[in-house]
């Protein structure tokens, strides 16, 4: 490329601007570097509001609420014979989408950084071309002034790459023929099937799941694991797996697919399980087995970034195997969550712009999955520590002996907490139960402030609240931790 020694377009050039690269955006930008974002998608807003986080959860209350009406004369309310449009469903669904998506539109657009819509690829280290969009002029009217008409280049002292996930391809050749939905697509169904198959026992899977079932899909879900939500201690998975039973829900789990045919209206998939072929037949199979990095057309090699498995190999500062070329978000993982997203794409601009390096630090990893009750995380699982060999106490405490959830007779589940045997510091907390994804959080406050569960049992609770069912692991613990002297 032609240009002076050591002068470019831009400071920073970060391309996908989703979670990750907005974060690496806005504070690239703020720290006053010439920054500008390349983005590349049919539609602007990430896969967290498109096709993710938001979307799924609209949804997913929308089947709590009619849950809820359904068992309204628990309390003694008469709901009458609870109905739903499932059109309106969808459509409250697709409004707030859109609103989220058009706030994240005016964030882009605020002038604080430039903005393009193109797709990128890298020429050099540090030039990348951008091409125009496919199906330009479509979807996308508030960028019409900064689309790009033809091939262009720029050129940039730092890049961050943070440009997503993709759908993950089927698992055996002849699913294709078959015919499959993905999650983008059950989040766009203008009508129901009748039965489903799930292939997938992970979050994304098990939100679908109780989604459909809700609202009268005879759903089965297939997983290869021993349990549904493997990265999850197994009491959590087997709690999940006894409500979704309770729910209707057929659950396989331990398997492996075998085949999958399509006779008339139905789809058949084939799978052993202990030793024994089983065959469940359904209108549709919904495909939820994971998305892989989305880093195939970026031409990284002409820019000395190495990748494993299409993965984008990263130091903890973010760092790839080009010093000056960062990577955030799922393109490089190893957590594809929205919160890791803009954690690493704030540590990458952060290292750009200062000489001292800052870390990612992934001690408070929180999971949440949304399905009811809900199953959350932070910090270690008995399952983590156990792996990495570290030392540490646990007690848990059942939601069917705690005032409040009784009050709302929710009596599934149980927190957990883990401490070091010693200082008695809080490790980890789970929680499969009531608003459990907002309960972890006094979990992460004390763990940020590495409260012990001495600390956290003499915390103040009110009463009844869902929260206070924190203190009796930690008072159960406490006991166990050799006092002050
Ligand atoms: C069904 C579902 C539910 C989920 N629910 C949750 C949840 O509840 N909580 C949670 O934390 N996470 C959830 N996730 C995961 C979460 O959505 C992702 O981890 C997060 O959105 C990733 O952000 P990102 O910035 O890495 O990627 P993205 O938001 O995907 O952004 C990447 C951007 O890069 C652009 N791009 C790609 N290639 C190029 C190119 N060559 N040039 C220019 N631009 C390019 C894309 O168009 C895209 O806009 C869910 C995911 C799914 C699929």
């Amino acid at each position: 490329m032609k240009r002076k020694r050591g002068q470019f377009d831009f400071d920073v050039a970060i391309i996908g601007g989703g979670s990750g690269g907005f974060a690496a955006a806005r504070t690239a930008a703020g720290a006053g570097l010439n920054t500008i974002v390349v983005e590349g998608g049919e539609e602007v807003g990430g896969l967290c509001i498109l096709r993710g986080c938001m979307p799924t959860k609209a949804l997913l209350y929308a089947a709590e609420v009619k849950h809820l009406a359904e068992h309204a004369k628990t309390w003694g309310v008469r709901a009458g014979k609870v109905s739903f449009d499932f059109a309106k469903v969808m459509a409250r669904k697709n409004a707030q989408i859109k609103d989220f998506a058009d706030y994240r539109v005016q964030q882009l657009k605020a002038g604080k950084f430039k903005f393009i819509r193109a797709n990128a690829r890298f020429l050099d280290a540090h030039t990348v071309a951008l091409n125009s969009l496919r199906g330009s002029g479509r979807k996308s009217a508030p960028f019409n002034q900064s689309r790009l008409t033809s091939a262009a280049t720029i050129s940039a002292k730092n890049f961050v790459i943070a440009t997503g996930s993709r759908l993950a391809p089927s698992p055996l050749p002849l699913f294709d023929d078959v015919g499959f939905i993905t999650s983008d697509d059950a989040l766009t169904l203008k009508r129901l099937p009748k039965s489903l198959i799930i292939l997938g026992g992970g979050a994304v899977a098990c939100e679908f799941a109780q989604f459909f079932a809700r609202f009268g899909v005879k759903v089965t879900l297939i997983q290869r694991s021993g349990h549904i939500l493997k990265e999850f201690d197994t009491d959590a998975g087997t709690e999940i797996e006894k409500v979704f039973r309770r729910e209707g829900i057929q659950i396989f789990t331990g398997t492996k697919l075998l085949d999958a045919k399509r006779k008339g209206k139905l789809k058949t998939v084939s799978f052993d399980q202990s030793g024994k072929t089983i065959s469940i037949s359904a209108e549709e199979i919904l495909f939820a087995l994971g998305r892989i990095p989305n880093t195939a057309t970026l031409n990284l090699e002409n820019a000395g970034v190495k990748t494993e498995n299409g993965r984008i190999i990263a130091n903890s500062k973010m760092q790839t195997s080009a010093p000056h070329i960062f990577a955030a978000g799922d393109c490089t993982g190893p957590h594809e969550i929205v919160h890791i997203a803009i954690h690493q794409g704030e540590v990458a601009a952060h290292n750009i712009v200062n000489p001292k390096l800052r870390q990612t630090d992934y001690r408070l990893l929180i999971s949440v999955m949304f399905t009811e009750p809900q199953v959350a995380f932070v910090g270690l699982t008995e399952k983590a520590a156990a792996a990495r060999g570290i030392k540490f106490l646990a007690a848990s405490y059942p939601f069917n002996d705690h005032g409040k959830s009784l009050i709302m007779e929710a009596k599934d589940g149980f927190v957990k907490l883990l401490c070091d045997p010693k200082p008695g510091e809080i490790l980890g907390g789970s929680c499969v139960g009531p608003l459990g994804g907002e309960l972890i959080h006094e979990v992460v406050a004390a763990m940020a402030k590495r409260m012990t569960v001495r600390e956290l049992a003499a915390m103040p609770h009110y009463h009844p609240t869902l929260a206070e069912i924190w203190t009796y692991p930690a008072e159960e613990l406490a006991e166990q931790i050799p006092a002050k002297k």
